[in-house]
């Protein structure tokens, strides 16, 4: 692939590079990830303003030398931003998560049109103020479907029998999904799951973005929901992911500070 392309593109990651250029990652629709150059992005911000910031809805003209693997970024002209994320630092956060995701789950130049779409419809969604627990799951749910990591929720994955007792089961992320009881054996490593959680997750999978908002998903659900796919996401990526470190201490430090404010109230 040779020669000059444009596409439309969300920014994933931007960073520095060297004393003048960045380096920027996106999700394009015409190409799927792709990582370009942007020479001289650091000193002459007029040229590309503030396009090349993460979350930035652009239309890419790019350039392609022979045997070169990243694209020069001649010019990124804004198609939208999401503005409202920059006010709200939870909404950021899961936002700066799921583009992280995305980013360490999919491979470079491989094109996939769902992907690109679903990026742009959860954040346009996370902005307009969707629930974030919600929008969030629908979007790992959806994106692990469309990737192929989607995990086996329906039956156990040793006998495949639906199991009977469903408030015994347990969900592997080694084994990339639900373990009934009688073939749980002693493992113990094995994470207890109840049926409403894994219904939620199911439910998720199949609702359109666009609807995330109506499913409502008690406290309980989101926390058992959040606490399987981050142990399934850790599994799969053989990290925790920067943004969710970020996530984990910024939630652990509103719990704290609601706790702070019950003991004070009257
Ligand atoms: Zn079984």
């Amino acid at each position: 692939m040779t020669g000059h392309f444009t596409t439309e593109a969300i920014v994933l990651n931007s960073i520095d590079y060297g004393e003048s250029d960045r380096i920027v990652t996106f999700y394009t629709l015409g190409f799927g990830k792709v990582k370009g150059i942007a020479k001289g992005a650091k000193n002459s911000r007029k040229r590309f303003v503030n396009n090349l910031e993460p979350f930035s809805y652009i239309k890419l003209l790019i350039f392609q030398k022979e045997n070169r693997e990243l694209f020069i970024i001649e010019q990124a002209d804004i198609m939208g931003r999401f503005d409202k994320l920059m006010f709200d630092i939870e909404r950021l956060a899961f936002g700066s998560y799921c583009l992280e995701l995305l980013n360490e789950m999919t491979p470079e130049g491989q094109r996939n049109l769902k992907v690109f779409e679903l990026l742009v419809k959860f954040l346009i969604m996370l902005n307009e103020g969707a629930n974030i627990k919600t929008v969030v799951t629908v979007f790992e749910m959806k994106l692990l479907s469309l990737l192929g990591y989607y995990p086996h929720l329906d039956a156990c994955v040793s006998c495949k029998n639906v199991p009977i007792s469903r408030n015994r089961i347990f969900f592997s992320s080694a084994k990339s999904g639900i373990v009934c009881y009688s073939c749980k054996g002693s493992e113990i490593s094995l994470m207890p799951v109840s049926p409403g959680a894994i219904e939620f997750l199911t439910l998720a999978a199949k609702t359109d973005i666009e609807k995330a908002d109506r499913i409502s998903m008690p406290d309980w659900a989101s926390e058992e929901c959040e606490n399987i796919m981050g142990d399934f996401l850790r599994y799969q990526l053989g990290k925790e992911l920067k943004s969710k470190k970020f996530l984990n201490k910024l939630q652990a430090m509103t719990e704290r500070q609601e706790a702070i404010g019950k003991t004070h109230s009257p």
